[in-house]
């Protein structure tokens, strides 16, 4: 019988494609159709409730029940009529993906008759009972209940007849299950602090607000070659597969046209996500083959963080129309570039002003300053709990690779901002400033163009660049949830806010005019922060060294990594902007480091099959084949067979050093694992599963690439590389 792989080359070869097609029209006309956005309140909700919606979550307000049923009213007939019969409460659980449960609005009666339903207690909470979420030991199975509730914050939308709520989960005790909660807490304690520190330029400044524009970068692979493939099934990730000969070095594929039948699934998800309101933008190919983007326009940071992995849902949905398969995992192929999520971080306020976007007036300009410097010194104190905001055991395999951020965290500024920066540090003293000297760093501040968002120089290999406008977040992982590099950034720079505040507020108490206490408390930021900041290239050793000799700590491993979380200043960082308890925080360290453990176990297990099951035996097929020819050469040619035969032996010897490596260290690698199981404490745990069980699937790789090698690619059994890495 033909193996799985040339089983799925043959389903390749034999399959017709269809072309999709759309309603003609532009974007706008279908545009957040399956959305109950402002405009549906408006017309569905009576004109009171629409209002008292409105500035509830304008001022981040409960909304009260009773204005709740009315909205669960209009809700449930704008559904109704778009043709959903379901329900759900939509969150986000602590595992990278979402989480739905539906109910019907409809309601049997008693004896005969039925009506469809839907009330403002169904609309505010849900409980559903769902204990086998992770949580970290905040909730025991046996009081299972946690609920999740309204986030009206995020508009509910209609996927596939089912209304969609947005959602927070907590436990019963109100504590967090999930990334929502956090991440509203963060937005909510930012907009305080970033107020106060914008009413210095303009009192008019009431509201701001986190801007997230996400990059989504992903891979796809046949659906037929993916089913043959069992480590990408069950790992997300190939386990195996010898480099092809030609993959990226020709750099052919970047920016390059898009194939049709990638185009097609673009378009399909596109088409839904425009529905679904989500601002898509730009689309193309990638570095890696087969590795694609998309963006949309930026957003609100809690609408863009549901838009993301709502997106993220849908391209899994819709791949399947086009017999692909996405793979966000942040590294599905060795030997070429992995996949990131860059996250794009700004802040604005209800005036309409980008407070990390230079300004053309020194005023504004000196308002820019205040919120950079905030936002640097939060990357100097903050940075390896950043870099741990990102780590996993999937995010891993990609940073650090000439290709990703390293696990130091640096900030480029641009030279602009840098030679600002440096100007300030010189020229202002702790002394009172003479009218000359406030004129120069007047004239110095002034300089910053306000048109910098084309002209900096991009630095792509830092993971944390200012770019103008905004900073960008590069380290964060293809696969990840973005609320949590958002979290910890946003807790970050409040709690410099409120230091820079305070600060200020010092001074003037001390009699130092506003605008130059303003420029002091900028100056000792920059001073104090002045480590973090990298121009260069990220990705040399040099930068390595240098990084040690400012003394800079680096994330090593993924389980040092999340040890952060409990360090006693990132504690209180989440205490003091009421981001999250020391409780939750415990709970959040155990499921990071338990799901961390998982995912290794599963590798090291996948792995360990496939190299019994599919390699050895493939090995050992291709190495009897061999000793057979030997045999038949030694009984043909008595004399000549030594010299005849010397590289077939030679190769029958290295099948045989293969195969025994392999067979020894997955044994080694199953009683490692069997020792770590038994140790009870999670953290030890997953400290001995990434040093002693990790490093052996990369080991036993390499042999099994070396037999992908040697063996006869027609018993071959699993789809290569070369044929992964290619769109038919
Ligand atoms: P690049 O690859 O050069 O970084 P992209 O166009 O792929 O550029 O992505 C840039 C992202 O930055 C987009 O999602 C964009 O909406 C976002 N962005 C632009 N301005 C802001 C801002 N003020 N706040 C947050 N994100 C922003
Ligand atoms: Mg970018």
């Amino acid at each position: 019988m033909a193996s799985q792989r040339f089983h799925a080359l043959d389903t390749i070869a034999r399959r017709k494609h269809t072309e999709v097609t759309f309603p003609e029209g532009r974007i706008s006309d279908l545009f957040g159709v399956n959305v109950f956005g402002k405009e549906e309140m408006r017309q569905y909700l009576p004109r009171d409730v629409f209002e008292s919606v409105n500035s509830a979550i304008e001022e981040g307000r409960r909304i009260d029940r009773k204005v709740a049923n009315q909205v669960a009213i209009g809700m449930k007939s704008w559904a109704m009529e778009r043709g959903a019969t379901h329900y759900t409460h939509w969150f986000q659980p602590l595992n990278d993906s979402t989480a739905e449960k539906h109910d019907s609005f409809f309601e049997p009666i008693f004896g005969g008759g039925s009506f469809e339903t839907f009330s403002g207690d169904l609309l505010v909470q849900q409980e559903p009972d769902a204990s086998s979420f992770p949580n970290g030991g905040l909730r025991n199975t046996f009081e299972a209940r946690g609920y999740s509730a309204w986030d009206p914050s995020s508009p509910a939308f209609i996927v596939d007849r089912t209304l969609c709520i947005p959602s927070i989960f907590v436990a019963y005790t109100g504590e967090a299950l999930d990334f929502k909660t956090p991440l509203l807490k963060s937005l909510n304690s930012l907009d305080k602090a970033a107020v106060e520190v914008a009413q210095f330029f303009d009192k008019d400044v009431n509201k701001v607000i986190a801007t997230l524009g996400w990059e989504q970068e992903y891979f796809l692979v046949d659906e037929a070659l993916y089913n043959a493939r069992p480590d990408l099934q069950q790992t997300g990730r190939t386990l195996m597969g010898h480099t092809a000969a030609k993959d990226q070095q020709l750099d052919d594929h970047y920016w390059g046209a898009i194939p049709g039948r990638v185009v097609n699934f673009m378009k399909d998800f596109e088409y839904e996500a425009y529905r679904l309101g989500i601002p898509l933008k730009t689309r193309h190919n990638e570095v890696a083959p087969n590795q694609f983007e998309c963006a949309p326009m930026f957003e609100e940071a809690n609408i863009a963080v549901d838009h993301n992995t709502l997106l993220m849902t849908i391209m899994r949905t819709v791949s399947k129309r086009h017999h692909l398969k996405v793979l966000f995992h942040e590294k599905p192929f060795m030997g070429v570039n992995g996949s990131g999520k860059h996250c794009n971080w700004s802040l604005a306020t209800n005036t309409g002003v980008n407070l990390l976007s230079p300004g053309k007036t020194p005023k504004t300009n000196t308002q820019f300053l205040a919120f950079f410097v905030c936002t640097l010194k939060a990357a100097h104190d903050y940075g390896t709990l950043m870099m741990a905001s990102i780590a996993s055991a999937t995010n891993s395999s990609r940073l650090g690779g000439g290709e990703a951020p390293p696990g130091i965290l640096s900030v480029f500024s641009g030279s602009t901002i840098n030679t600002i920066l440096d100007q300030i540090e010189e020229r202002i003293s702790n002394k009172k400033l003479s009218p000359d000297e406030k004129t120069e760093i007047k004239l110095d501040i002034g300089k910053i163009p306000d048109i910098l968002v084309d002209n900096t120089d991009r630095n792509r290999t830092s993971p944390f660049a200012f770019t103008g406008n905004r900073f960008e977040f590069r380290a964060t992982g293809s696969s990840s949830n973005c609320a949590m590099p958002l979290i910890v950034i946003n807790s970050a720079v409040t709690e410099q806010l409120r230091l820079f505040k305070r600060e200020v507020d010092n001074l003037i108490e001390k009699d130092v005019k506003k605008d130059e206490a303003i420029l002091q408390v900028i100056r000792k930021f920059i001073i104090e922060s002045k480590k973090i900041r990298f121009e260069g290239n990220g990705y040399s050793d040099e930068w390595q060294a240098e990084a040690k000799r400012r003394g800079l700590r680096g994330i090593s491993n993924v389980p040092e990594a999340y040890k952060e979380y409990m360090r006693p200043e990132s504690v209180k960082l989440f205490e003091e902007t009421g981001v999250l308890t020391r409780h939750e925080l415990e709970a959040r360290y155990e499921v990071k480091n338990e799901t961390f453990i998982k995912k290794i176990q599963i590798e090291s297990r996948v792995l360990a099959d496939l190299a019994a099951n599919h390699i050895i035996p493939t090995a050992i097929k291709y190495q009897n084949t061999l000793i057979d020819n030997v045999r038949g050469l030694k009984e043909i040619f008595p004399n000549e067979f030594e010299s005849m035969a010397a590289e077939e032996m030679r190769t029958i010897h290295e099948i045989a050093d293969h195969v025994k490596f392999i067979r020894e260290h997955s044994y080694m690698m199953i009683e490692a694992r069997k020792k770590w199981n038994n140790v009870d404490s999670i953290v030890e745990r997953a400290y001995g599963y990434e040093g002693e069980v990790r490093p052996y699937i990369n080991e036993i790789r390499s042999h099994i690439d070396q037999l992908e090698l040697i063996v006869d690619d027609a018993i071959w059994p699993l789809p290569k590389y070369r044929e992964l890495l290619t769109i038919y």
